[in-house]
């Protein structure tokens, strides 16, 4: 499912006060495609990230997932589309401490409509030998692995992450992303994914920059295109 956004703006009011988040920004992110958006603190990434998945609405302007229009529907088909088309990445693992890490990724799948197998799932991103582990059991790094694989269980076409390595170190971040770059690969997955670290821009078919609520840049990623 691709994705257009034409002139998305957001802007977010609290009293007298208005932040003009996002001022205009159009994009198109093809099915399948690895997405890296990269901006200092403040430049509009997660407000960005939070308008296309339809976890936040635009003060203006039109999302549409193929023929459907993300703005146009209610809060319960929003929720719904979501569920079924979208995953979800965030900073926190967001794990539940008295499940065992299997039992976090088979709740994910239960969500799914073509779920994947949750075994499966844990083995690709490297967890096999850990699966029956509690999530105090686990390295940051590792936690944040499975939680990759419980969002990537319901087979969402779309995985947003939200600086997903935001906790780790580089070395943990680097494995973390292999994974993502692997489902990606694998699964086809199409997969959008903010970080202040520029280092992880090489991952990317293309790296969007955000300045100022704008997209500054729009690089692509030729190595890698010419590669696949
Ligand atoms: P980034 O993810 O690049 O750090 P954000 O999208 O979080 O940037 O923020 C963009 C701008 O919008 C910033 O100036 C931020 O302070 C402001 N902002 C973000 N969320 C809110 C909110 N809920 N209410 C008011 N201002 C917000
Ligand atoms: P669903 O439960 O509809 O299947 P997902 O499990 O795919 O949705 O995850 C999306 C949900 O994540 C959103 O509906 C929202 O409640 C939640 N969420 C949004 N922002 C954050 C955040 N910053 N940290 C943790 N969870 C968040």
């Amino acid at each position: 499912m691709s994705i257009i956004l034409k002139n998305v703006m957001k802007t977010y009011k609290s009293g007298e006060v208005e932040t003009h988040a996002l001022k205009g920004v159009s994009l198109e992110i093809k099915e399948g495609e690895f997405i890296v958006i990269l901006g200092p603190s403040g430049s509009g990434k997660s407000t960005l990230l939070n308008v296309i998945s339809g976890l936040d609405t635009p003060t203006s302007g039109v999302i549409m997932y193929k023929d459907t229009e993300l703005t146009k529907l209610s809060e319960d088909k929003l929720t719904e589309f979501r569920r079924n088309h979208l995953g979800f990445v965030f900073q926190q693992y967001n794990l539940l401490q008295n499940l065992t890490a299997l039992e976090n990724v088979q709740m994910g799948s239960d969500i799914g409509k073509a779920p994947l197998d949750p075994e499966d799932i844990l083995a690709k991103v490297g967890l096999k030998d850990q699966m029956h582990k509690y999530p105090y059991q686990l390295s940051g790094g590792e936690q944040q692995r499975v939680s990759v694989a419980r969002s990537v269980a319901k087979n969402p076409e779309i995985l947003f992450c939200d600086e997903p390595t935001g906790s780790l170190d580089e070395e943990t971040s680097k494995q973390v992303l292999r994974v993502i770059e692997d489902l990606n690969r694998d699964l086809k997955t199409t997969m959008v994914v903010i970080t202040h670290n520029p280092g992880i821009g090489a991952m990317a078919d293309r790296v969007i920059k955000m300045n100022s609520g704008k997209i500054e840049e729009i690089i692509e990623n030729k190595d890698k295109i010419s590669a696949g």
